[in-house]
């Protein structure tokens, strides 16, 4: 058994009750914290157990991104030929399904590399993919699952399901998400896996139906876009006669392991129709403001009782920068410095994507520190110039952090990044490999164009 005592941290717990212990130590045996207390204490009753210590830096759970892609790393600088995309499903046919037709095996698995080099940079442990690739489908997710075993991070994976590059590839999404959801049982306990879709505007009611055979029989829920724009919303009213979350809810798609991403453009009844399944949505602001598809109703949603996450959907994996613009968004939206308080963050960043994990990780509590809890630890070199409490940590996280005063990274208790030293990943061989492969991915992009 390996044992490891982090010493000399104030740690912030993020358990039901926000603490922060000063001087706090943490024991962690194998992949989980079996022991919290006084630093002092805990080294005298484990005296043979290996130490780190914190020097004074805060000591918190690794960050959660509840949905990203990361197929998108090589759209960075790229160019689109051509007028700049109008709107969103401009943005869709000219960047996102011509960059997703370009890729090849390596590139989808450095593509995740880069993503991964940037989550343990950035304190960022646990991240729930969508991944799309279909000129290098079969077996895809197993290209990023050989990255994040790697790695050493958490990370839950699909392929996403679509009917616009013909029924044959629908097909083969369908088979890539079974394949996975069947190999992952074989694989690390880092590593999970849902069933992917893209979106209701190109899925048809057969493709569904499909869907819904293979991922009952597997025991799997579905993460899919939704009214991320309103497109989504007038194809489903056009074609179906239905909004899309009613579409969704009759093709037996919601229900408590599946996840909506965005909800931008939904209506009350789509979230009666969310609260009732007990789906969860996830918001991405920086995505949603970069699109200009507007913005989600998060308050309400939250004020129903739906369980709203936040992810970055393929923005960099610095949490904390989608913590800063989902509480500047609705303000500014709003005209109301009283929208997405500073716990409203917290209620989406912490506590539901903490328990959104539980659909992937069911016996294994993530995102606090806690015994029993997942080792997954950062440590965050902030020296507060005002006073910190439990109460105003939220402020000073959106204030105050920066994603670089992350200087140590752990994940189910081994070390992945120490004083900002990656140990699992050659971050100077994935850049300039990525680089290049990039630079191949671009050319093909501008062919397709
Ligand atoms: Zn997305």
């Amino acid at each position: 058994m390996s044992q490891m005592l982090i010493t000399n941290g104030h740690l912030v717990t993020w358990n039901s009750s926000n603490e922060i212990i000063e001087n706090g130590g943490l024991l962690l045996e194998n992949d989980r914290i079996t022991a919290i207390g006084p630093s002092q204490e805990l080294a005298a009753q484990h005296p043979r157990a290996s130490q780190l210590d914190a020097q004074d830096q805060l000591v918190m759970p690794g960050n959660i991104c509840a949905h990203t892609h990361f197929y998108g790393a090589f759209a960075r600088g790229m160019a689109i030929p051509g007028p700049a995309p109008k709107d969103f499903p401009d943005i869709l046919e000219r960047l996102w399904w011509r960059l997703d037709r370009a890729l090849t095996v390596e590139d989808v698995k450095y593509s995740a590399l880069v993503c991964l080099v940037d989550a343990i940079k950035h304190g960022t442990t646990t991240l729930i993919d969508h991944h799309a690739s279909p000129n290098a489908l079969p077996h895809s997710l197993d290209q990023i699952a050989d990255a994040v075993e790697t790695a050493g991070v958490r990370a839950a994976l699909c392929y996403e399901v679509t009917d616009r590059n013909g029924p044959e590839e629908a097909r083969a999404g369908i088979q890539e998400n079974a394949r996975f959801l069947r190999a992952v049982k074989e694989r690390s306990h880092l590593l999970a896996a849902t069933f992917g879709l893209h979106a209701s505007l190109s899925l048809s009611d057969n493709t569904l139906a499909d869907c819904l055979d293979t991922a009952q029989d597997l025991n799997s829920g579905f993460h899919i876009h939704v009214a991320e724009h309103e497109a989504d919303e007038y194809d489903s009213l056009e074609k179906y006669g239905k909004r899309v979350v009613a579409r969704l809810a009759d093709a037996g798609l919601l229900g408590p392991k599946s996840i909506l991403a965005h909800c931008v453009h939904i209506d009350p009844a789509e979230m009666a129709l969310i609260r009732a399944t007990g789906t969860w949505v996830t918001h991405q602001p920086r995505s949603n403001m970069n699109n200009a598809v507007g913005a989600a109703d998060v308050e309400g949603m939250l004020r129903l009782g739906i369980p709203v996450c936040l992810g970055n959907d393929g923005f960099s994996n610095n949490m904390w920068a989608e913590w800063k613009t989902a509480y500047l968004l609705h303000k500014v939206v709003h005209r109301d410095p009283r929208r997405a308080n500073g716990m409203d963050i917290v209620q989406m960043a912490i506590t539901n994507n903490n328990a959104l994990t539980s659909i992937f990780w069911p016996d294994l509590p993530i995102g606090k520190l806690a015994v029993g809890a997942a080792a997954d630890l950062i440590f965050v070199n902030y020296h507060p110039t005002t006073p910190l409490t439990a109460g105003n940590l939220p402020w000073h996280i959106i204030f105050g952090f920066e994603s670089s005063l992350v200087t140590t990274t752990i994940v189910a208790g081994k070390v992945l990044m120490r004083d900002r030293q990656l140990l699992t990943l050659d971050e100077a061989a994935i850049t300039a490999r990525s680089r290049e492969l990039a630079a191949g991915v671009w050319a093909r992009f501008e062919k397709l164009s």
